[in-house]
């Protein structure tokens, strides 16, 4: 594990994914290629299985679901966005597996149509029901117009938590002890740098922000401490995290196809933009306030497992995600719906950008946390 900041002097691309130095902390070996690959090839290739050897796998573990489950009403639980891993994912679990999961989903009020399509689609024709949970709007506005205030790069936060929170809080709840995550290596095998996402449970952050920049209490709003997921949820319920994508073929391109042809789903543009908002923060305000383009991380796993060529991603990142006019659209639409003049957040976009440090937070927790489980290998790879 690194900590500190590495200082490049000058703009660099590792010469084998399209990770660069708008990620201050990359390291480069002698032949240009970046620690993110490096890491890749050590720390999951050799693990990695996707034919009859993950397969088996897979099949052992969710003997183990099944068994589990035998006499109640859900086996495991798992949350949908609408977007291709959960949609995939849910595929895998309820036909290739023949799992029975608490499938929900949390509404926090910028569900696209897409999404809203996609979800709809998928839980008919499987003959599921879905749990929803709807956030309360004024906490929700309020909790977001704190981080956007806050003048932080993740203010994707109060979306990202009340997922997790939900998700730990059900599975209490239901007393289940499998979660189903859509988590894989095949399309995000290179992760968001902790600088440019920080963790969205560090509940002193959370609560340092609230508390500077809050004008409501959020008393619905559902919270979950990482200590209590991680922790609590994890080594005394012995809820355990599944990843089933890492143990079958999964092709992005080819999933989204399967998906459109068998389910009536619909593709969108960019991973992650099945939230509006997502897509407002990940396509434009991310990479024009503060640098940091997630494309670059998305495509870099493409890159990595083969599925983009390095020369396609550069082409499509020399194109912004969103244009001028459709950000200036998107402007108007997030100021309204946050009861904000456009000039207001304007004035947050152009407002000195401040990093996590910056305010109380449990990093050093964290980090720890994460060393003990890459050294128990539960965790391959650690987040920096
Ligand atoms: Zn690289």
């Amino acid at each position: 594990m690194r900590s500190g900041a590495t200082k490049h002097s000058e703009y660099r691309t590792c010469s084998n994914c399209v990770m660069d130095t708008t990620d201050s902390r990359i390291i480069f070996d002698e032949d240009g290629v970046c620690d993110h690959c490096i890491s890749f090839r050590r720390d999951v290739l050799p693990s990695w299985h996707t034919d009859a050897r993950g397969r088996a796998d897979l099949d052992k573990i969710v003997a183990e679901i099944k068994a589990d489950g035998k006499s109640r009403d859900f086996d495991c639980i798992m949350g949908m966005s609408g977007g291709c891993d959960s949609s995939y994912l849910l595929h895998v679990a309820v036909k290739e597996c023949g799992l029975r999961p608490l499938v929900f989903h949390v509404d926090g009020g910028w569900n696209t149509d897409i999404a809203v399509n996609n979800i709809k689609v998928m839980i008919e024709k499987l003959k599921l029901d879905l749990f929803t949970e709807v956030i309360n709007w004024e906490e929700m506005k309020d909790f977001q117009l704190s981080y956007f205030k806050s003048g932080l790069a993740n203010i994707d936060v109060p979306q990202d938590h009340a997922f997790v929170a939900t998700l730990y809080n059900f599975a209490d709840q239901h007393r289940i002890k499998y979660i189903l995550n859509g988590g894989n290596f095949s399309t995000e095998c290179v992760r968001n740098p902790l600088e440019w996402l920080y963790y969205g449970t560090d509940m002193a952050q959370i609560n340092d922000i609230r508390r500077r920049f809050g004008s409501i209490p959020l008393r619905t709003y559902p919270f979950s401490s990482v200590f209590r997921h991680k922790i609590y949820l994890r080594y005394f319920r012995n809820v355990r995290v599944v990843k089933p994508l890492n143990y079958v073929p999964y092709i992005k391109r080819e999933a989204m196809a399967f998906l459109e042809r068998v389910y009536g789903w619909k593709s969108y543009p960019q991973k992650h933009f099945e939230s509006r908002f997502t897509r407002f923060y990940e396509g434009y305000w991310l990479p024009k306030k503060f640098g940091y383009d997630t494309r670059k991380v998305q495509f870099s796993s493409l890159i990595l497992t083969k599925q983009m060529t390095r020369e396609d991603a550069l082409r499509e990142l020399s194109k912004p995600a969103i244009d001028e006019e459709e950000a200036r659209h998107e402007f108007e639409y997030v100021a309204n719906k946050l009861g904000i003049s456009v000039d207001e957040l304007q004035g947050y976009f152009t407002a000195p950008n401040k990093t996590f440090m910056d305010y109380k937070n449990q990093e050093t927790l964290f980090n720890l946390g994460a060393a003990i489980m890459k050294l128990f290998g539960i965790e391959r790879a650690i987040k920096r």
